[in-house]
């Protein structure tokens, strides 16, 4: 199974991923989460996607592509994967296509969530997120039972640097420009279903299971 889930930054992709991944026992791969743990292991390629997700922009293609190739082709993802935040250009959806063509496999379903602007703006504002098991919460819709603590791992819980407002309207904007054509792309080859984000997490959860059962 091979799904890929669409949606604007705080449209609940990476909560709604991993509670896919468990329930139909495949991998959560998050390009966010990837990049992130290659800045904290001071990679090259941590090093250089800083300075755009600070600011909101999106990672160059021929960087991004080759990590989500690598990680695709490990061991692990071989009993399928639900991918968060990837592809985000038509370029970057081509170029998954052609590697899972490689390896005789194809996309089985790609999930949009939609979320309002105005929700996003407020979801953002108040997300943080554990350091070690990377779950969200936000501070006022889900917070934590101990300020600070993760109720799962007992990890820190930070705010990201892109969750500043003046970087959350430029990966709105972004979202918009670069990555809106996919659905558009995704629709085209038949694969699309649409799902409503603004519901609760357990409702949205709901929808997208019967959307890719
Ligand atoms: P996310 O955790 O998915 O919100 O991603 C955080 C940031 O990582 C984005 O704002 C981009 O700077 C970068 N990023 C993550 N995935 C991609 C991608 N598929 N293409 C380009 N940049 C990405």
């Amino acid at each position: 199974m091979h799904i890929i889930l669409l949606g604007p930054p705080g449209a609940g992709k990476g909560t709604q991923a991993k509670s896919m991944s468990e329930s139909l026992g495949i991998v959560h791969i998050s390009s966010g989460d990837l990049l992130r743990d290659h800045q904290v292991r001071g990679t090259e390629l941590g090093n250089t996607a800083r300075s755009y997700m600070q600011q909101g922009l999106l990672v160059p293609d021929e960087l991004i592509i080759g990590m989500i190739e690598e990680r695709i082709r490990l061991p692990d993802a071989q009993v399928g994967y639900v991918l968060d935040g990837f592809p985000r250009t038509v370029e970057q959806a081509q170029a998954l296509e052609k590697a899972l063509e490689d390896q005789g496999e194809a996309i089985d379903r790609v999930v949009n969530i939609s979320v309002s602007e105005e929700e996003l703006v407020l979801r953002l504002g108040g997300r943080w997120i554990c350091r070690q098991c990377q779950r969200p919460y936000h501070e006022v819709n889900s917070a934590p039972r101990k300020q600070g603590v993760c109720d799962d791992c007992g990890g820190d819980l930070y705010q990201r640097e892109d969750d500043v407002p003046e970087a959350v309207s430029r990966r709105i904007k972004v979202f918009a420009e670069q990555t809106a054509p996919l659905i558009r792309y995704y629709r085209e080859k038949g694969n699309l279903v649409g799902v409503d984000g603004e519901g609760s997490i357990e409702a949205v959860r709901e929808s997208l299971l019967s959307a890719v059962a």
